[in-house]
């Protein structure tokens, strides 16, 4: 297999190198506080059967990843849920299952590879709490050294995680874009690898590892595949993963792919509307996908336009809602990012074909952030003492 880089803009081709991140030329065009312009997809050239290996359709060889067992996450069958709804061929991908909790790893895990293979050990990243914890946890499994740029309001679990990971954490007085700016600036001055989601081309491309091992468990692509979306770079990562299954002659078509924002934090969802990102500041609940400017807004952009997917919005209560029913109803315990995605199959399940393969993205193991999932249940306040005491409850 042979692998390069090419811009999702401009088309030009390069090699893969160190530090390569953005296309060099379509990244001039950059306007501030706009999603990156000249995004580098890897591109594969080779063949292979159903059976390959999914290290073999990445670009850095097997030898360079880090000995922490990142990905092959279980794709769920949830009864209950399947009786309940309908949907005989539902299913849920469970990405909390990896190493640190949430699906950044499969990110993390190849940049943490190129980062060996091109001898550099310090990788620097800004995060709303999973990237930066993941990228600690599989960084101390490879020896790097990991410096980690954190909004003030992070849940403690994902600060609490990237410290246990022994990561030199700086928190920020501001926002995840405040963060992401300052560990640019970082970069700049101490050199190293940036992990900046979509920035560096890796952290899409270990994305498609979801899709590529999906196809393997279901022994075909799915119909439908629910994403939450906050810079848009799993959305990309699926799309890269089915492309590229495509390209192989593997599949015959891409699946549709619905991406799934919370209401109040939805630029990717107006810009599929009306074509523009316009930054405006954003809250949810679901503080994964609590993101102003989508990094990777414009090529998501592209790629949902091409390949005919869609962008709804759920609300906080519905994010929290599902989130409760996900977990009463499977066992599933997911944080409200990955809950959201969930959220979006309950608000359009009626306009889906029952009979579809459907595969909903759990994107976070929920004891990520328990304050928020406190919203979604009842936390008995009364104390008791003896048995007796039930009954009076
Ligand atoms: C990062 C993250 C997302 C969203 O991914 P984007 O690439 O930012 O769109 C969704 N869920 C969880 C749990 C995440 O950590």
């Amino acid at each position: 297999m042979k692998f390069n880089y090419r811009c999702t803009t401009c088309s030009t081709s390069y090699e893969i190198a160190a530090k390569s991140t953005v296309c060099p030329i379509c990244s001039k065009q950059q306007q501030e506080d706009q999603p990156l312009t000249g995004i580098l997809e890897v591109e594969l050239q080779g063949e292979v059967d159903g059976n390959f290996d999914i290290f073999d359709l990445l670009p850095i060889e097997r030898k360079y990843f880090p000995p922490i067992p990142v990905g092959d996450s279980p794709l769920w069958k949830p009864a209950n849920l399947r009786h309940s709804t309908g949907f005989k061929n539902l299913f849920i991908k469970d990405d909390g299952a990896n190493p640190t909790a949430s699906f950044k790893d499969r990110a993390s895990f190849l940049v943490s590879a190129a980062a060996k293979k091109f001898n550099i050990t310090d990788i620097t990243l800004a995060s709303t709490g999973n990237a930066g914890s993941s990228m600690a946890g599989i960084g101390a499994a490879a020896g790097q050294n990991i410096t980690l740029f954190l909004p003030e309001t992070a849940p403690p679990a994902k600060l609490v995680q990237a410290l246990q990971y022994g990561a030199t954490v700086y928190r920020v007085n501001g926002n995840y874009d405040k963060a992401y700016d300052l560990s640019m600036e970082f970069s700049k001055q101490k050199g190293g690898i940036n992990r900046n989601t979509a920035y560096n081309p890796l952290t899409i491309e270990g994305k498609k590892t979801v899709s590529l091992e999906i196809y393997k468990q279901l022994e075909k692509a799915p119909d439908v595949v629910f994403v939450s979306v906050g810079d848009g770079c799993i959305i990309a990562g699926v799309y890269k993963g089915f492309k590229d299954l495509k390209k192989l002659g593997l599949i015959p078509k891409i699946p549709k792919i619905i991406g799934v924002q919370a209401e109040n934090s939805d630029a990717l969802t107006r810009a599929f509307k009306t074509g523009k990102f316009v930054n405006i500041p954003t809250s949810t609940v679901a503080d994964s996908i609590c993101v102003d400017v989508p990094r990777n807004g414009v090529h998501a952009l592209a790629q949902l336009k091409k390949y005919n997917g869609e962008m709804i919005t759920v609300s906080d209560d519905e994010i929290i809602q599902a989130q409760a029913d996900l977990s009463s109803s499977t066992g599933l315990f997911t944080e409200p990012a990955g809950a959201t995605a969930f959220a979006g199959f309950q608000k359009i399940a009626s306009d889906l074909d029952q009979n579809g393969v459907v595969v909903i993205l759990a994107t976070g193991n929920g004891l990520k952030d328990s304050t928020s999932a406190t919203l979604g249940i009842e936390v008995p306040q009364q104390l008791i003492n003896t048995i007796d005491d039930i009954k009076n409850i």
